[in-house]
């Protein structure tokens, strides 16, 4: 073998393995999380938030995008918007992923739920904040997906389960904090019941393929405080027959 060919071969294999890619994706990450932090400010008048917190950030920052989409969409992974993650599901968009993250003002103590895997991308920066984070999925094919993920990269302190969300998951109630990344029509009561007294929840409340409010509450000894924060768009939460 000529040194031309053992070369080409030894930069294939690094190309292949993603030597490259990785510091190309940090800065794209880097740059990614400067508009994040932007249109945070530019939101402040409606979330009462001016920038991410140093922890929600660097959560973020070592969150990797590009593991959670599907591999045609990669080279999209860091623009702040939505992808398709297949069976008509969506990947959030990254600065909704980041405000929900910091409205939950989760500390390392923390026990969260959260409804709506997905890709899972959204468990995996909890992950990082949290004590553990339980997600339930619907769809069986999306929990494994996120599963082998989150195996793979090893995020021990998350706990998956395949089922309806709606209902929560009492095994570990109460929780600090619960997030819904699917729209609902109205605050699920299991869900309020399995939230601790001064939790938070945030959850996106409205009709499906429609504009829903994203909703912050706080569990009060008689009810829960609420808190429109802003317009969005979420797939609809759908019911196990
Ligand atoms: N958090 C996700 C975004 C998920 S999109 C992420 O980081 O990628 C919403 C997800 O909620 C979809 O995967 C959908 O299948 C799921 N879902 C819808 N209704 C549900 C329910 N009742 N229980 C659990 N998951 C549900």
């Amino acid at each position: 073998m000529t040194m031309i060919r053992v070369f080409v071969l030894i930069a294939a294999f690094l190309v292949n393995s993603g030597v490259f890619e990785t510091v190309n994706y940090e800065s794209q990450r880097n740059h990614l999380l400067d508009i994040i932090n932007k249109e945070i400010k530019s939101l402040e008048g409606h979330t009462g938030i001016s920038e991410l917190s140093a922890s929600v950030y660097s959560a973020i920052k070592n969150t990797p995008r590009e593991q959670f989409v599907p591999p045609d969409l990669r080279p999209f992974a860091y623009e702040n918007r939505p992808l398709s993650i297949g069976h008509g599901q969506t990947i959030s968009q990254p600065l909704i992923v980041a405000l929900m993250t910091e409205l939950l003002k989760i500390s390392p103590t923390h026990t969260v739920l959260e409804i709506g895997t997905g890709s899972g991308h959204q468990a995996a920066i909890l992950s990082r904040l949290a004590k553990e984070v339980h997600t339930i999925e619907i769809i069986p094919s999306l929990a494994k997906k996120a599963q082998d993920i989150f195996q793979k990269f090893g995020y021990q302190n998350i706990f998956s389960y395949i089922g309806d969300g709606y209902i929560g998951l009492t095994q570990h109630a109460p929780y600090d904090a619960i997030i819904v990344t699917a729209a609902s029509s109205h605050i699920p009561p299991p869900l309020l019941k399995q939230l601790k007294e001064g939790g938070k929840m945030v959850i996106p409340v409205g009709g499906a393929y429609q504009t829903q409010n994203l909703i912050l509450l706080t569990k009060t000894s008689d009810g829960f405080r609420s808190r429109n924060i802003l317009p969005v768009r979420f797939v609809p939460m759908v019911r196990e027959k």
